[in-house]
């Protein structure tokens, strides 16, 4: 198997040691992760979640941390061309 189909970028990833973002490689066969930047290496944490996957319950949570919907009535001023 060759590197590049082994190892996967993290996307958003910043390197601990050197602080570059999207440097981190994830080695699947070793199970680490690695800094291409640096040289950095870790044990692979046992749940690498990046990027929460949407579902409908972080949905929700995103919904409660925004300001709350307001009704707005989207009508024309004119009146209805109707005849
Ligand atoms: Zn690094």
């Amino acid at each position: 198997m060759q590197d590049s189909q082994r190892r996967r970028f993290i996307a958003g990833a910043v390197c601990p040691q050197c602080g570059v973002l999207d440097r981190i490689v994830v080695d699947q066969e070793a199970d680490r992760l690695q800094c291409v930047s640096c040289g950095f290496e870790q044990e692979r944490p046992s749940a690498p979640a990046p990027q929460e996957p949407r579902t409908r319950v972080s949905r929700a949570a995103a919904r409660r941390v925004e300001t709350p919907a307001e009704a707005v009535t989207l009508v024309d001023p004119r009146e209805p061309d109707e005849p």
